[in-house]
């Protein structure tokens, strides 16, 4: 039986209850984090910790567990539930209390984490996968990982349908990111992805590869490009903590170069996974 985390106590997921006056229930007023596990152990999971406190302070909830406990919950997670290779989710919601938009006072953030085994290393989608264009309908501040989510939900149910395996946001044709990933393009050889800013969520996986990028020798630059420039690159990939580096073949009904996944992006991912071995051995 899966034993998820909450509140301080580890329990069975079937009997971890929250209240219908949570507030990210109500508002999705919540931030959250998935790291990767793999060979059993916690892949970069400090950045992600790092990131945590960035979007808890970002909307003003009380960042009260210490580092070293989020990292001994979310190992004893993977440990526990024997996930092998897989992520840990986890999430804090300002807390309960009755429903009124502004912070209550003296309110106590909801806390859990729970983990799931997933194909990381063997992901069979390192063939490539096809990403579908959508309006990016989101706010103004994406640097923040909220839980509020109705955009991404709507872009990747979308892509779903159309048979795709991840939106491409775009804004005015400019492309922002992926529904759940940040994308990027190879041109003549250099890689090329939007620069942070409140625009997108800075990806840990995003900063692992330019620094795999930067160490490979492999030109980087950090700007913004546009759809009908990644329809035309040498090569698309995307990335996050639980996809870790994916070829991308097609965009909406349009192959890439000759369809094959690029010779950079292979390089980039073989280059991550021995990363994530190295790290969790
Ligand atoms: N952009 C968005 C909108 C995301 O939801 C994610 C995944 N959480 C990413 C980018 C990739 O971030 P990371 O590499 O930290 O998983």
């Amino acid at each position: 039986m899966p034993v998820c985390w909450l509140n301080g106590s580890f329990v069975a997921e079937q009997d971890a209850h929250v209240s219908i006056f949570d507030r990210g229930l109500l508002f999705g007023d919540g931030v959250y984090e998935v790291a990767a596990v793999v060979n059993g152990r916690l892949l970069d999971a400090d950045r992600h910790l790092v990131r945590l406190s960035r979007s808890l302070a970002a909307i003003g909830i009380p960042d009260t567990q210490p580092t070293a406990v989020w990292l001994d919950v979310m190992q004893q997670l993977a440990t526990q539930n024997g996930v092998h290779e897989g992520l840990v989710y986890l999430q804090v919601t300002r807390g309960v209390a009755e429903r009124d938009f502004p912070f209550p006072a003296q309110v106590v953030p909801t806390m859990f984490a729970y983990a799931r085994p997933k194909l990381l290393l063997a992901d069979p989608n390192a063939a490539g996968v096809r990403l579908l264009t959508v309006p990016d309908l989101r706010w103004q501040r994406c640097d923040i990982k909220s839980t509020s989510m109705l955009a991404q939900v709507l872009a990747k149910q979308s892509a779903r349908a159309a048979g795709a395996f991840e939106a491409m946001m775009h804004e005015d044709g400019l492309v922002t990111e992926g529904g759940s990933s940040n994308v990027w393009i190879v041109r003549d050889g250099t890689l090329c992805t939007r620069p942070t800013s409140s625009d997108i969520l800075a990806g840990i996986t995003r900063d692992v590869v330019l620094e795999i990028a930067h160490e490979a020798g492999v030109p980087v630059r950090e700007r913004a490009f546009t759809v009908t420039q990644a329809l035309a690159a040498d090569e698309c990939l995307m990335s996050s903590a639980t996809s870790f580096v994916l070829p991308v073949t097609r965009i909406d009904d349009h192959t890439i170069a000759d369809g094959a996944p690029g010779p950079v992006t292979m390089r980039l991912r073989a280059a991550y996974l021995a990363r994530a071995t190295r790290l969790t051995q």
